[in-house]
């Protein structure tokens, strides 16, 4: 595999707003998911517990899904969600705030959702490399590549954004799907206090999830073990409560670009100067890692 990233981002910004057309979608699985996020990272349990043991619990988001034909289903707020018997099933992502960026090759900079560890500057990955970088972008896009499903550097391309994926051969090793049979627990994970979750799905719909709806599924994912949608109460207990306590740089600053930013997709409304001063201020002053930037 070989990939011409710089400039590109396109597997870390929702860019629909820039080219509906090209931009594909998760949402063609069996299992489409209730929210509307473009390109979710999905977490193993191992990544969420690291996340969290950082510090960095408030930038995780849960995704549930509707159910497939045959699938167990709940309803929650008059909707029905995919389950495992009585228990939704979830899986756990990186939250995607809105960010002064232009990628797929663009220079004008839009207000665009982007993962909470992409520099809007260089757009280049905080965590790149890094203890924390997830596998699922160590390995984009080898999974799409192997499923001959289409990759989203061939949908910049034929957005005119460049050619991005330079070579196409999956590598050796290549980890296993994370909605594939070996995910329960490691991707998947199942809520079993389906009770608790009242108001939750109309919240996750309308963008509105609280820190602690959000700290819930948190708390279930990392007390899940690899292998068993089972959950042990008093790691899920605790999990939850440092989930709901975390008080990270990359929290505030999504509190702060949703607050800063104009309708998706809009043009953004400053200079560059200011605009490259407001991402210092936001995200590296307050504690992100940097970026190199391009060669
Ligand atoms: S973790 Fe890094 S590579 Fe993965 S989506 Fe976020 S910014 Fe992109
Ligand atoms: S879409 Fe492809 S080329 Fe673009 S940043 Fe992601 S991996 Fe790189």
């Amino acid at each position: 595999m070989e990939l011409r990233c710089e400039g590109c981002a396109g597997c870390c910004v929702d860019w629909r707003p820039l080219a509906p057309e090209a931009a594909g979608s998760d949402r063609t699985g069996r299992r489409p998911p209730l929210d509307d996020a473009y390109d979710l990272v999905p977490l193993t349990r191992d990544e969420i517990a690291g996340f969290l043991d950082d510090g960095l619990g408030d930038v995780l988001v849960p995704r549930l899904f509707e159910p497939a034909e045959g699938d167990d289903a709940v309803r929650i707020d008059g909707v029905a969600v995919a389950a495992a018997g009585d228990r939704p099933v979830f899986a756990v992502g990186l939250r995607k705030p809105p960010k002064p960026v232009a990628p797929i090759g663009t220079d004008e900079h839009r207000w665009l959702d982007a993962c909470v560890f992409l520099d809007p500057t260089t757009l280049q990955c905080r965590i790149h490399g890094d203890e924390r970088y997830p596998r699922t972008c160590s390995t984009y896009p080898a999974h799409n590549l192997e499923l001959d499903a289409e990759t989203e550097c061939e949908r910049v391309a034929a957005a005119g954004g460049g050619d991005r994926l330079l070579d196409d051969a999956v590598p050796d090793d290549t980890p296993p799907l994370p909605f594939g049979p070996r995910a329960a627990g490691a991707t998947v994970f199942a809520y079993p206090d389906p009770d608790d979750l009242d108001g939750v799905v109309d919240r996750l719909r309308g963008e509105r999830l609280t820190p602690d709806d959000r700290a819930r599924f948190v708390g279930a994912a990392v007390g899940s073990s690899p292998g068993s949608l089972s959950v042990d109460r008093d790691r899920m207990a605790e999990a939850r409560d440092r989930a709901r306590e975390a008080d990270s740089w990359a929290g505030r600053a999504i509190r702060t670009w949703s607050e800063r930013a104009a309708g998706d997709g809009d043009p953004v409304a400053l200079d560059p100067d200011d605009r490259e001063r407001l991402v210092r201020e936001l995200e590296d002053d307050a504690g992100a890692p940097g970026t190199p930037g391009w060669e």
